[in-house]
């Protein structure tokens, strides 16, 4: 597999203060990654800045052109942690373009999936305004540049970040040509991401939320990817697949309290690849979100992007394991409402 990593230095340029969690040493960290322990394990892709219209496939205008008037000013605190600095408009342009670009490589054919190592994040942008660090939604502009341009009608987005993709939800909420999966820790910000929103109009039962609590692990995660996510996934045969990844699921994350491992991302994102492979010819773009612990972001993100590279080693063989009672139990509320659309999610 050829995996192309989209990813510039400048991505560090944009700050939100110097003792912002979500902050350009998690650029230089993963450049870090990039340049040492990854080197020669993938191909290395430039982004190009998002244009206004393209911004419009998903925010309002206004908004857009407000983002605009902060370039260069001093910063402008949207909320208490959603900050722009001088150059967070140009930066996040740069973001929302890395997903295009890697389209664009993907559909000729020049790579086989691609991951848009961004910064800032975006799966909380809705499209009137930024929020949790998120200025642009990078996920759902391209997303919805594949329908409008494309010509592709089955997209689905797997959201593993520790937190709720409000704006992705938002976006798409009325369409049934993409289906939006997310898990979270829940009670969490943004406090949206209940079970009960499934999406309305042609979309109703095109928006699974999985609200998980705290202390999950990799096996509870591979258990629900197996036993839930798969199976609804094939039933939609989706003709594109895109990924919020946030590592802020990784145990020690300062903002999470779940309990996975690198290695479990290693092993979430080798089912996803082959989910992949079998519906839709591999087509696959991760873009990152969250993960605020740098060493676990390091290796979250090495483990990922050797499973999207297609580099199983012999241990990476990724363990069986069932739906555990109590995580039926707690799951339980939620599945009962998804069968109602998805049959195919299998019974205990
Ligand atoms: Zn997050």
């Amino acid at each position: 597999m050829l995996t192309g990593l989209v990813f510039d230095k400048r991505f560090a340029l944009h700050e939100m203060g110097p003792d912002h969690i979500e902050s350009p040493r998690r650029t230089i960290a993963i450049n870090e990654v990039l340049t040492t322990r990854l080197k020669g394990t993938y191909f290395p892709v430039e982004t190009r800045p998002a244009t206004e219209d393209e911004l419009s496939l998903i925010h309002l205008p206004s908004y857009i052109s407000f983002m605009k008037e902060t370039a260069g000013q001093g910063y402008f605190p949207f909320d208490a942690e959603t900050i722009a600095g001088p150059r967070t408009y140009e930066i996040a342009c740069l973001a929302a373009g890395a997903g295009l670009v890697a389209t664009e490589l993907i559909l000729t054919g020049e790579i086989d999936n691609a991951f848009a190592l961004v910064r800032p994040p975006g799966h909380h942008a809705e499209s009137e305004r930024p929020m949790g660090f998120c200025f642009f939604n990078n996920l759902a502009i391209t997303a919805e540049y594949l329908r409008r341009f494309k010509g592709i009608k089955r997209i689905l987005i797997i959201d593993w970040d520790l937190h709720h993709g409000n704006g992705t939800q938002k976006a798409f909420y009325s369409s049934r040509e993409v289906l939006y999966i997310s898990l979270h820790q829940s009670p969490l910000f943004p406090g949206t991401g209940s079970a009960s929103e499934t999406g309305e109009k042609d979309g109703l039962g095109f928006n699974l939320n999985l609200p998980l609590r705290a202390g999950k692990t990799d096996d509870d995660y591979l258990a629900i990817f197996r036993q839930v996510i798969t199976p609804v996934a094939r039933a939609y045969q989706p003709e594109f697949i895109l990924v919020s990844a946030g590592f802020d699921i990784l145990k020690g994350d300062p903002l999470g309290r779940m309990e996975l491992t690198p290695r479990g991302c290693g092993w979430l994102t080798d089912l996803i690849l082959d989910l992949a492979r079998s519906l839709c010819s591999g087509r696959l773009i991760y873009f990152l979100e969250g993960g605020y612990n740098l060493k676990e972001l390091k290796d979250g993100v090495e483990e990922t992007v050797l499973s999207l590279a297609g580099r199983p080693e012999p241990e990476r063989s990724i363990p069986e394991t069932p739906l555990s009672p109590p995580l039926l139990g707690e799951l339980s509320p939620a599945l009962k409402i998804f069968k109602h659309y998805w049959p195919v999610i299998p019974d205990r």
